[in-house]
This record gives C-alpha cells, structure tokens and sequence, in this order.
C-alpha cells in the first residue's frame, strides 16, 4: 500500500502503513522488514532493499502486536524469527 500526502509545508511526503496499528506514516518513522527474493527476512535500515517489505512503528506495542497478529508475516509472505522481532526492538524510540 503506497499514498503520498502532504506535509505541513506542502511538500510531498511518502508513507506507509503500520502493519500493526494501520495507521499511515512518514517512512522514516517506520521500521521496514524486507524479504529478498533470494534471502531471509531482515530489516531494512536503508529503506530501499529491493523485495517484498512490511512496515511497523518505532514503538514496543506495535512491534509487540505485530508479531501477536503476525502482520509482518503477511507482509512479506514469510516465516519472521523471534530474532528479528528482538532486534527490531534495539530501534524503538
Ligand atoms: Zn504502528
């Protein structure tokens, strides 16, 4: 799902949706995990590693119900480790 909105000065932004709260944010505030067609899941701290990704908040809830509602499973359309679901908690902020 890609929008494009404006921000406050009228300047086009990109967001995305949180896979666990649904709500639409600006990239940089989303952590985004990316399955390379010929890789395992992992995060996605450039924000531009080609395959398939799925966002989530900076936030220990979101990150927490992601993983309960398995959203980022669905995202990418694959297994995500309990590891990636800790290491996604090094970036909350
Ligand atoms: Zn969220």
């Amino acid at each position: 799902m890609k929008h494009r909105i404006y921000d406050a000065t009228g300047k086009f932004i990109s967001v995305r949706m949180c896979v666990a709260c649904r709500n639409c944010k600006e990239k940089s505030a989303l952590l985004r995990v990316v399955k390379p067609k010929d890789g395992a899941v992992r995060i996605d701290g450039t924000g531009s590693m080609a395959g398939r990704g799925a966002y989530v908040c900076k936030n220990a809830d979101c990150i927490a119900r992601a993983q309960k509602i398995r959203g980022l499973e669905r995202g990418v359309r694959a297994g995500v480790p309990k590891e990636l679901y800790e290491e996604l908690l090094k970036f909350e902020e």
